[in-house]
């Protein structure tokens, strides 16, 4: 009877070298303090210079989401005191951001829906408070790093929908590259608007902020517990009194939302145009910037151009560090069919743990070196198993010292092979008869007979193409 109203607001940290303002580096987890100079410690007399490499990946995310860019846009003060904000305002976009009207697609128990993005600024982020018993300190080195600001329209309907939204957001930030989109280091976090109406009705009710999400699950577990909340509080009539605009922040050993502080409105901030920085104006090469490929266009390519089945490409899209193995791997020209097979369940059947794709002590290199050798027929397939497995353990062993030292390698030697297949027609003289009689099913029994012989060490194919010659 309730329809659920959510809209979310992601801060993506963009992956410059340098602050959004100076040119202090951005690195994280570096000692307190280090990475600050006078304009991002707010000293009198500093004044700020916008970093030309955040503006370009917010244009890349516009781009990327079909957005308007704004070829103008303003930085505004957002005033506001807490300590981890020396200037006391945070430089942002309000009126005029630099991406506006932008689309997302997802797909939710296989129906399709449209996203609507409001709008994409660019802000800087603030330091950190970290408080301990009896004092609080602060640490301004992520103060003016910047930060992409993502506003959906309120049009998800449920917490699955906003799961599927921002898996889709961050994949395709990662596959732009404009952000390492870490959410346990913060680089991808999330607030969730959420209200619910009676089906039906198209007005939008009392909502309420849930601050500072950073995992999928906790998102979800978060926006469905506040759904729970307000349609209980709608039915017991307490509706007016439980749920007022607010900011209220997950508990994620509870799996509850509480009550942090009221909502500030727009105009409690007090906005009003940087008078040290100048509007943007975007020179038109800077609007002709062309985008790395996205995700959806990678898993299209994959299909048609490289014959590979849906469930596969979307495995090898399921992350940039994953498509990009792939690519290193085919780029080496081989069998594209075989890499997936290779990449999606060989290597990926031995990566566990801390393991993953991204330090995975077999690297794209590698495995091409792998697979090429079962191409030629150096091994078989099988033993090619063995190999990876034995390389993965020793990562300072190549794939041709593997083979060697596991004692792998097919023997493709044509008179090694002929003299084997001569001794087994030799000795099933009978049966050479019958084959010659019509008897084809025999030449399976042949092939048995002479791998056998060879101890699984013979190259099939090549088996296969002397018997063939030999039986005439
Ligand atoms: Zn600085």
């Amino acid at each position: 009877m309730f329809e659920v109203v959510i809209g979310l607001e992601v801060h993506a940290q963009l992956n410059t070298k340098t602050k959004i303002f100076c040119s202090c580096a951005t690195s994280f987890g570096e000692e307190p303090n280090i990475n600050v100079c006078p304009t991002c410690l707010a000293l009198p007399g500093a004044l700020p210079v916008l970093n030309e490499e955040a503006v370009k990946k917010a244009i890349f995310f516009g781009k990327a989401v079909n957005a308007t860019i704004n070829k103008k846009s303003v930085f505004n003060r957002k005033n506001y005191f807490y300590p981890d904000l020396p200037k006391a305002y945070q430089i942002s976009q309000f009126d005029i951001p630099i991406v506006e009207n932008g689309e997302l697609f997802i797909n939710v128990n296989g129906e399709n829906k449209r996203i609507g993005i409001t709008r994409a600024h660019l802000e800087e982020d603030a330091g950190k408070n970290i408080h301990e018993s009896n004092f609080s300190k602060v640490d301004l080195n992520r103060a003016g790093t910047p930060l992409l600001e993502i506003v959906s329209e309120p049009e998800l309907r449920s917490s699955d929908e906003a799961v599927a939204y921002l898996k889709k957001l961050h994949s395709i930030i990662r596959f732009l590259d404009i952000s390492d989109a870490n959410m346990q280091e913060g680089s991808f976090r999330c607030d969730a608007n959420v209200s619910i109406r009676p089906k039906g009705d198209t007005k939008l009710y009392t909502r309420v902020e849930i601050k500072n999400l950073n995992s999928f699950r906790f998102i979800q577990k978060a926006i469905d517990y506040e759904v729970k909340r307000q349609s209980e509080a709608w039915e017991d009539g307490t509706y007016e009194k439980e749920v007022v605009q607010e900011t209220r922040l997950f508990d994620t050993s509870s799996l509850t939302t509480r009550s942090m502080r009221g909502k500030e409105e727009a105009a409690e901030y007090r906005y009003f145009p940087d008078p040290d920085l100048l509007p943007v104006l975007l020179k038109d090469e800077f609007l002709e910037l062309k985008i790395p490929e996205l995700p959806d266009e990678k898993k299209k390519r994959y299909m048609q151009e490289l014959g590979i089945k849906e469930s596969d490409a979307e495995v090898l899209i399921s992350s940039l560090e994953m498509s990009r193995f792939f690519e290193n791997l085919i780029a080496q020209n081989l069998n594209a069919k075989l890499c997936v097979n290779w990449l999606n369940t060989e290597l990926m059947g031995l990566l566990k743990g801390e393991l993953t794709i991204e330090n995975s002590p077999v690297d794209a290199q590698k495995l091409g070196n792998l697979i090429k050798r079962i191409e030629e027929g150096v091994i078989s397939a099988k033993a090619g198993k063995e190999v990876l497995a034995y390389v993965f353990e020793n990562t300072e062993i190549s794939i041709d010292e593997a083979i060697d030292k596991l004692g792998l390698k097919q023997v493709s030697d044509d008179s090694a092979i002929e003299v084997v297949i001569e001794k087994i027609l030799n000795e099933n003289a009978d049966k050479v008869t019958e084959y010659k009689s019509g008897k084809d099913k025999l030449f399976g029994f042949f092939v048995g007979q002479v791998m056998k012989e060879g101890k699984g060490a013979f190259n099939p194919a090549k088996v296969n193409e002397i018997l063939k010659s030999k039986l005439g």
